[in-house]
């Protein structure tokens, strides 16, 4: 039985016909850019964020940008973000004019190093940082990231793209954020039927921002308090994402269970796994092995010719990219982030995935490890 690496049309059996009667009423209620759908669904996501306000917007690398805008970030001011991420992090620092230092990971939870992210803004004195909640958990020293930024005035915005369901300490990841974000790109673990985003604002002052910035800086229909640009919602991607809330639960249930398996036979084949650190429920976004670096395209093989899917997510460090060329004032650390790119091995994760289909992911493991290992 093949497995492949992401299946997304494990939908519920009553999800399609309800989703079709939906589609019909947003389409005859002509409300195809905000309107009702974003209006609920900003509701529902404020509540489960345990923050003060959720705004919607076109897509999550947008969120981003809202948010840095939203905290002051303008031409020339230097922000500091992590070396292991989406390049998208990077980029909405370019973006919004900023200059980008990345710093190095901590190789026990895959997320920004906290002493070097320190000594970063000691040499850089940087407008704003980035924190980025890799793979669906976060840095065992969120606390002190948290902290240490308060306590400096230094904005810290959260790229919570793969944190949807995550907890920290039993409540939200975002629920004690200065700003977060998240994307609903539809290989999210929240994901709708296009591109679409939220910021979530501690503040009501925050989420005006926000909702100023993507509105083309509107203070009346007609009247343009700053320059922002679109970045509005659609009304059927709010809709599916109403109706797709009202599965959630199950559906990360669902990844838990398949990366808690993988977690438990992996460690007892002795191999090296990054996850969450304690005080986390991840969310099951991805599950991550670390292989030796020569070994894993070998075992990625394997898999393959098994019928069994794979990634690697992220094969390069951001400082690697030829992208940085221009927009980079430098990086802070060594090659931790490098090392992942490397090494990452990602195993097939999807809601809806069979106990059966994860047993033929194991198996598929087993052997590619006893072949690979017998032929280095
Ligand atoms: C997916 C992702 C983004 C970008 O979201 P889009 O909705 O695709 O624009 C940003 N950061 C991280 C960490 C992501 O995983």
């Amino acid at each position: 039985m093949p497995v492949p690496f992401i299946d997304l049309r494990r939908f519920e059996p009553d999800f399609m016909d309800r989703w079709m009667e939906i589609a019909r009423r947003v389409s005859e209620n002509t409300a195809f850019v905000g309107g009702p759908e974003v209006a609920k669904l900003e509701d529902t996501l404020k509540q489960r964020a345990e923050c003060a306000a959720a705004v919607g917007c076109a897509n999550g690398t947008d969120a981003l940008q809202l948010a840095l805008r939203a905290v002051g970030v303008g031409p020339g001011d230097v922000v500091l973000l992590p070396d292991a991420t989406f390049w998208a992090t990077f980029e909405a620092v370019a973006n919004v004019g900023g200059r980008a230092v990345t710093v190095d990971i901590d190789l026990a939870d895959g997320q920004m190093d906290f002493d070097l992210f320190v000594q970063a803004v000691e040499k850089y004195r940087p407008k704003a940082a980035m924190l980025v909640h890799l793979y669906g958990w976060s840095s065992a020293r969120l606390d002190d990231f948290r902290t240490f930024c308060r306590e400096r005035e230094l904005p810290l915005v959260e790229d919570g793209a793969q944190s949807f369901g995550t907890l920290w300490n039993g409540r939200s990841i975002y629920a004690d954020a200065l700003i977060a974000t998240t994307s609903f790109y539809p290989a999210k673990v929240l994901g709708s039927c296009g591109d679409a985003g939220a910021v979530y604002c501690s503040t009501e002052e925050l989420a005006a921002q926000v909702r100023l910035l993507g509105n083309h800086g509107r203070v009346s229909h007609y009247e343009h308090g700053v320059v922002g640009w679109n970045s509005r919602m659609a009304g059927f991607d709010a809709a599916w994402l109403n109706l797709t809330l009202e599965y959630i639960d199950d559906r990360i249930a669902s990844r838990r269970a398949a990366c808690g398996r993988y977690d438990s036979r992996l460690s007892e084949l002795g191999a090296r796994i990054i996850g969450p650190p304690k005080g986390y429920l991840a969310n099951g976004y991805l599950h991550v092995t670390l292989q030796d670096p020569g070994h894993r395209d070998a075992m990625m093989e394997v898999l393959k010719e098994k019928g069994v899917g794979s990634a690697t997510v992220y094969p390069g460090a951001m400082s690697k990219q030829p992208g940085t060329k221009g927009w980079s004032d430098g990086a802070v650390g060594g090659e931790n982030a490098d090392f992942l790119s490397r090494g990452v091995l990602n195993l097939p994760v999807f809601h809806g995935i069979g106990e059966d289909e994860v047993e033929e992911v194991l198996a598929a493991y087993e052997e590619a490890l006893s072949r690979t290992r017998a032929t280095a």
